[in-house]
């Protein structure tokens, strides 16, 4: 086990692509960090530089205190999962598991026991004797995974590891391999695309974007102090909502909407009178009938477009008389989580006590007191 620091690692390819630009990461021992970005971000290059695929141009990698710059793969103690784990086909999975080992000359004892070890771990003891070819899915990644846990590596290192199975048999191996890794503790650094995913399993995520780190910071704080835009819309399953609003005494006003904006907010001084965007997270609006929320300046008066029940709550998606934020970080976040552009529409999780319905008006109650800031050029948030 080991901490990992990366010191303003860059990776600029032959064709002049700038992959990664001076990330700085320093992961504890232990730890699990999911990198997390829109495709091309550069998630897969910093995480081949740190198992040493990819030369790195520029910068330091340490791995438990070592630089490991001009170390092959092989002499870092790092085990590999990836999206393709290709198995040997010819081999049984005991002996894909056991073959990095026997590689490595481990006596055949230690190999057995390590193998066995894995495998009642993972679920795989009943199979250990079959092909690939003659595994399910969720069985051939779990070799996968098991191949990795046999070298009792200094971290692991997965690269979408899940992204080729169903969604259902994603959702049980993301808890597979988070309470793998808690048990064993080894620092592990994943890759993915979905936002849910990097929620779930990091005990810190990192946003990447265009080779560059947005923000690292634990599922929490990423989701209530986004440091962009970017960030923001990304983040968070319906999406944040997004409106320009303009901010004078106390007071955001949103087309005709006119929100009161709760709690010491020093950064919005210097906004005075200029357009800003507001977020509000879905579930800081309710149905005010059901809020019984009366102060007219915390009501967004809207019309339901649609209303998805979902059992334990409901979404109302709406309109209202204001411009969304459309700048092109918002754009290409909204891209990136597949929010169906008909569903880039306004978003409240309401009560299911709501009556609100389609084609009426409802009045959204806000939570003033969690409105989020940002400045509409630079798409930063406004402390
Ligand atoms: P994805 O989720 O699609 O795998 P990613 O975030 O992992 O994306 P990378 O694969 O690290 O992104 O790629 C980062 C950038 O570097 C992209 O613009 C990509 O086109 C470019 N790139 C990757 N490999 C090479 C290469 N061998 N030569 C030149 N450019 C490359």
């Amino acid at each position: 086990m080991a901490e990992i620091t990366l010191e303003k690692i860059t990776k600029v390819y032959p064709d002049g692509t700038r992959a990664v630009s001076e990330l700085d990461l320093e992961i504890e021992d232990g730890e699990f960090v999911v990198f997390v970005g829109p495709s091309g971000c550069g998630k897969t290059t910093a995480l081949r530089m740190i198992a040493g695929l990819e030369e790195i141009t520029e910068g330091t990698i340490r791995i438990g205190g070592e630089v490991v710059n001009d170390l092959p793969p092989k002499d870092r103690d790092v085990a590999m999962v990836f999206q393709n784990y290709a198995l040997y086909p010819h081999m049984s999975a005991f002996d894909n598991m056991a073959f990095a080992l026997k590689l490595r000359d481990v006596p055949r004892i230690e190999r057995m026991r390590r193998v066995n070890d894995a495998a009642s771990m993972l679920g795989l003891a009943d199979v250990l004797r079959k092909r690939p070819r003659t595994l399910s899915g969720g069985q051939r990644q779990r070799v996968a995974m098991g191949r990795a846990i046999v070298r009792e590596p200094q971290a692991f290192l997965m690269d979408e590891p899940l992204s080729n199975l169903d969604a259902k048999l994603r959702v049980q191996m993301r808890a597979e391999i988070a309470r793998i890794q808690r048990d064993l503790s080894v620092t592990t650094i994943y890759v993915t695309h979905d936002q849910s995913e990097a929620m779930t399993l990091g005990d810190r995520v990192a946003v990447m974007r265009r080779g560059e780190l947005l923000q690292l910071a634990p599922p929490q704080a990423l989701y209530s102090e986004p440091v962009n835009l970017f960030v923001a819309e990304f983040i968070g399953s319906p999406a944040m909502n997004l409106v320009e609003a303009t901010v004078d005494d106390g007071h955001a006003r949103m087309g005709p909407h006119r929100l009161t904006i709760d709690g010491a907010r020093p950064g919005l001084a210097a906004y005075k009178g200029k357009r800003v965007a507001i977020g509000i997270r879905p579930e800081d609006l309710e149905d005010a009938a059901v809020a019984d929320e009366t102060r007219e300046d915390a009501i967004l008066d809207a019309v339901v477009d649609i209303r998805e029940d979902m059992g334990s709550e409901v979404f109302v998606h709406f309109g209202i008389d204001a411009t969304p934020v459309s700048t092109e970080d918002v754009r290409e976040a909204a891209e990136e989580a597949a929010i169906e552009p008909e569903r880039r529409q306004y978003v409240a999780r309401v009560s299911r006590e709501s009556r609100a319905r389609e084609g009426d008006p409802v009045r959204l109650a806000v939570r003033t007191d969690r409105l989020h800031f940002f400045d509409l050029e630079s798409g930063a948030r406004i402390a």
